[in-house]
């Protein structure tokens, strides 16, 4: 008896389980919220809400997306102190978000989703979770996103290293980098914010850079307090704005796609090396020899700056041993340092392979996924029903705001959502020809674009060179796509007694 009831305690039910409290399963929430849907939890591994906005807290990290196109268009904030908003500033925005739209009740935390199976009989899923909690619930949304699981390069002899080692998106802050030696191993977009933030702390600075990124000047600036209070007066002012940002940001689409205007984006950003970097061995060093956009193109006014500094040294030579107290490069040369840093990047095209995830007749969605993870519209794998990803598959973007892209997808997830909660259907599962013909038709758009044809190797690319992560399109266009889900793209099963 003592045995069931603690099972029972351990046991909960709802309608919908949500995975997640970044933009998409906050997001998630609040959508159900305003739907007039109570009966949800959201699960969030950590001790606070926020996802990579709350974990990624390295000197220096801020959104390389415009605040006014990074926030929710239901939830616009007049108080963005800056252009592209900086970390604590976006965390806050998510906090708010929570507490304005009441659903911080709903939030379970320290419970990490380890994985989740539907039960056909029963027409529910099990979620499981680190801790043996488990959840029962009518549908199943998976705001988990794809950039939360660090990757940790294979470094010969780390093991030995006696010095502090640490990922930027596990940041050490307790570890005082001033006056130390510090190797930081990757440039890509979070190595290039931190960089300049450590460059001015610490005494020498190896910078291990792989493959050099493309990179604009950041129009940033502070939002003057004048019209932070017209924002506030007349709302309607910051909508144009953001709208007039949007089109902009769209309008970067151009270049990814259109080979001459590639090229002139390329001309500009080396026309910007060479204003900033004088040194003509540096300056070769970081011009990449890859097509602009086919990795993400990345912004920054103070990283070309701190690599000038006499007291930082952009390494190119490749890392081939690790020792003690020290990295020895493919020259052999050794580099005395206190601390690593990983800016490597996340584990993406592979994110859930450690999830265990069992659809439909016990079939699990690694074998699903066996030849690629892909999805429909990103968001529902047939032989998974009620189950939906936010920012899944090839639902990615190199040129405008994923917050754009989730919004979209908690319109459309929620037009699937509405009918379950209210006991009309029991089971919505996207049909297999729908998926297989909505992939043929995005990885033919892929297929010859600058992220496979670029001459670079890149996360949005799984181990078979396949374009598993990005929208090859505007996102107006996966606007209209998702506005509603469309009843004849599913086989549906009514609730029972229907
Ligand atoms: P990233 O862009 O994937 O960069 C990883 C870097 O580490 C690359 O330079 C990569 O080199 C290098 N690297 C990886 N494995 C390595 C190895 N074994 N040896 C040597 N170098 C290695 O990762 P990230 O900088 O963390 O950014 C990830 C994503 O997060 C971004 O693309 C972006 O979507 C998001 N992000 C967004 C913002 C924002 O402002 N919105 C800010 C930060 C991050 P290669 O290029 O040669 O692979």
């Amino acid at each position: 008896m003592a045995q069931r009831q603690s099972k029972d305690q351990r046991s909960h039910r709802t309608s919908v389980v949500i995975v997640g409290t970044g933009f998409s399963g906050l997001g998630m929430a609040i959508k159900l919220k305003q739907a007039g849907i109570d009966d949800f939890v959201v699960l969030e591994k950590s001790d606070d809400l926020g996802g990579t906005w709350r974990d990624n807290s390295y000197p220096g990290c801020a959104c390389d997306v415009p605040s006014l196109m990074y926030s929710f268009s239901f939830e616009q904030n007049p108080n963005w102190s800056r252009m592209f908003a900086q970390q604590g500033e976006i965390w806050d925005y998510l906090q708010h978000c929570a507490d304005k739209y009441r659903v911080r009740d709903h939030i379970h935390y320290g419970v990490e989703f380890t994985g989740a199976e539907y039960d056909e009989e029963s027409r529910t899923w099990t979620v499981t979770t680190a801790d043996g909690t488990e959840y029962i619930g009518k549908a199943l949304v998976s705001g988990v996103g794809a950039l939360h699981i660090p990757s940790y390069p294979d470094l010969p002899g780390v093991q030995d290293f006696e010095g502090e080692v640490f990922h930027s998106a596990e940041w050490n802050h307790d570890f005082d980098l001033t006056g130390k030696r510090v190797a930081v191993i990757g440039t890509g977009a979070s190595a290039i914010q931190f960089v300049p933030q450590i460059a001015k702390k610490v005494a020498k600075l190896h910078l291990f850079q792989r493959t050099p990124p493309w990179i604009q000047p950041k129009p940033d600036r502070p939002v003057p307090e004048s019209v932070q209070r017209l924002f506030r007066r007349v709302p309607l002012v910051q909508r144009v704005a953001r709208a007039a940002i949007y089109w902009v940001l769209e309008a970067r689409f151009f270049a990814v796609f259109n080979k001459r205007l590639g090229k002139l984006a390329e001309h500009l950003s080396k026309r910007y090396i060479r204003k900033v970097i004088k040194d003509p061995e540096l300056r070769a060093a970081v011009t990449p020899d890859y097509g602009m956009g086919c990795k993400r193109i990345l912004l920054s006014n103070d990283y070309y700056p701190a690599l000038n500094r006499p007291n930082v040294d952009l390494v190119t030579s490749g890392v081939a041993e690790v020792r003690k107290n020290s990295v020895v490069t493919g020259d052999g040369q050794e580099h005395p340092v206190d601390a690593i840093i990983y800016g490597t990047g996340f584990h993406v095209t592979d994110a859930f392979d450690h999830l265990s995830i069992v659809g439909r007749d016990g079939r699990k969605l690694q074998d699903a996924w066996r030849n690629g993870m892909e999805a429909y519209l990103g968001m529902t794998v047939s032989g998974f029903p009620n189950l939906f990803f936010l920012l899944g598959p090839n639902t990615g973007l190199g040129h405008n705001s994923v917050v754009f892209m989730i919004e979209s997808q908690l319109n459309y997830v929620l037009s699937c959502l509405r009918p379950i909660c209210r006991g009309k259907i029991d089971q919505i599962d996207v049909r297999q020809s729908v998926q297989d013909d909505f992939n043929t038709e995005i990885q033919s758009k892929l297929g010859d674009a600058v992220w496979s044809a670029g001459g670079c190797r890149s996360w949005y690319l799984d181990e078979n060179g396949v374009n598993r992560t990005i929208w090859p399109g505007f996102t107006w266009k996966y606007w209209l796509r998702t506005r509603k889900a469309d009843p004849a793209d599913f086989e549906i099963t009514a609730a029972r007694g229907r």
